[in-house]
């Protein structure tokens, strides 16, 4: 039988209770932990504050099967979490030499001498397990306290989730029988109260509510739908449940497992050995960016124009001054024509044309701030699609990138002999 296995988080420094640093070892920590099937009871951020700390770690003991701290292992005097963990278990702190071996081969990694308070990183609560830190000098330790396992890491970032991936999650699934939830990740286009709206009521013969649990994941690139199962339910069952919820959402959906829509563009081009080319006004080059931050954009992507002044628009994309004069730049058919301008000048299968009011000046009548015009040219013809969107300069830009990449995506998706239809999970748009 699978155990239930219950978690505290702790987070601690200063840094965290004034502001400074954003908590984000948690966040992490909480994902990875919710993927192994453990259950967070408490997430506690706490300052360095030596017998808060001792409280709170003897409070989180006796709360959960495993406690993960994290921060307050340097060689200062406000790192304070070694005694803390040693007061709260009744035991002494000494130096341990394997750990100190281990902060010393840092500092000869670096070519640094090692100054003297660095040998406190080595005095750790009597009888625990040292745990190596590949990337930093504070070596993390585990105890035992109250029939719980506590686990303490460095507070950096890219120390602490490789020591968490390395030693502590593997530690985990040796001590407690745990299996593993059924994860499902769907990438969406929408925002999320109508995500909400849309996946109210799911009732799928054979499933019985308890053994699923439906999250939201959102970010300004995209929304994602996180489904948890219980490890029980039948492939078939879940399979019902994954093409009812992709029925649901339409063609908002990026794909299963694809969150990212520049990828999901990017990878249907590459499949296809067909090119794209971007001429940008109102984003100025965002879209250009996010498709050549994926690796191997070179295969897909030719080139990016940013055209803000209407001279450029007509320099490079061949858009008409009349046009521009009798429709305005932020138009259809000014989209249109630098959809189809770039693609014809870079010789490329798809073009991309944006035009828009970012603000938060520069509104006209019948056109507000967040108004934009995409078009996306392509073998079989140009699409366009008109949007307003709120929020500031950034989030219009943002905005505006994600409705392109998913226009594009569905655009590309639907054009004939595409070899993507077998990639596409059943009743993907
Ligand atoms: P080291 O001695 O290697 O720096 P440490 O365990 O002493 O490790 P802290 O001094 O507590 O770690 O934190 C070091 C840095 O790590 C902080 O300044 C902060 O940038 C980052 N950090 C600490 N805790 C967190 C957290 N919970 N989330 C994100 N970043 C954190």
């Amino acid at each position: 039988m699978p155990e239930q296995v219950t978690a505290v988080l702790l987070s601690q420094g200063d840094e965290l209770t004034c502001g400074q640093t954003l908590d984000t070892n948690s966040s992490r920590l909480a994902a990875w932990l919710w993927g192994m099937g453990v259950t967070v009871r408490r997430i506690i951020t706490a300052p360095d504050h030596r017998d808060d700390l001792t409280a709170i770690i003897d409070a989180a003991a006796g709360l959960a099967d495993v406690v993960i701290g994290t921060g307050g292992l340097g060689p200062t005097r406000d790192d304070l979490t070694a005694e803390a963990a040693a007061a709260a278990s009744g035991v002494d702190l000494a130096l341990r030499p394997d750990a100190l071996a281990q902060v010393q081969s840092r500092f000869d990694a670096m070519g640094r001498s090692m100054a003297d308070t660095n040998r406190k990183q080595a005095i750790l609560p009597v009888g625990c397990t040292v745990l190596e830190n590949p990337n930093g000098t504070a070596p993390g330790f585990a105890i035992n306290h109250r029939d719980c396992r506590l686990y303490f890491l460095p507070g950096p970032p890219h120390e602490m989730g490789p020591m968490f991936e390395a030693l502590v999650a593997p530690d985990i699934l040796a001590r407690h029988h745990l299996t593993p939830p059924i994860l499902v990740r769907i990438g969406v286009v929408m925002s999320e109260s109508v995500l909400e709206k849309k996946l109210q009521g799911l009732d799928i013969p054979g499933l019985d509510t308890g053994a699923l649990s439906v999250g939201f994941r959102a970010s300004l690139t995209g929304n994602e739908v996180k489904l948890r199962l219980d490890p029980g339910v039948p492939a078939p069952v879940r399979e019902a449940l994954v093409s009812e919820i992709i029925d649901r959402l339409g063609s908002a959906v990026v794909g299963v497992g694809e969150i990212d829509s520049a990828a999901a563009l990017g990878s249907r081009l590459a499949a296809r050995g067909e090119t794209l080319a971007v001429a940008e006004s109102c984003t100025g080059g965002a879209l250009a960016a996010r498709l050549v931050a994926l690796p191997g954009a070179s295969r897909y992507f030719l080139e990016g124009a940013t055209l803000y002044a209407n001279a450029a628009k007509v320099r490079v994309c061949g858009v008409s001054p009349t046009d521009l004069e009798a429709h305005g730049a932020v138009s259809e058919v000014v989209a249109r024509a630098l959809a189809e301008g770039i693609r014809r000048t870079a010789g490329a299968d798809w073009g991309i044309g944006i035009t828009g009011i970012t603000g938060p000046g520069g509104e006209r009548p019948g056109k507000p701030v967040g108004t934009v015009h995409i078009a996306i040219a392509g073998p079989d013809g140009v699409t366009h699609r008109h949007r307003v969107h709120y929020g500031d300069r950034v989030r219009v830009i943002q905005r505006t990138v994600t409705a392109t990449l998913m226009l594009a995506l569905q655009r590309v998706r639907s054009a004939s002999a595409s070899p993507d239809s077998v990639e596409s999970a059943p009743g993907q748009p």
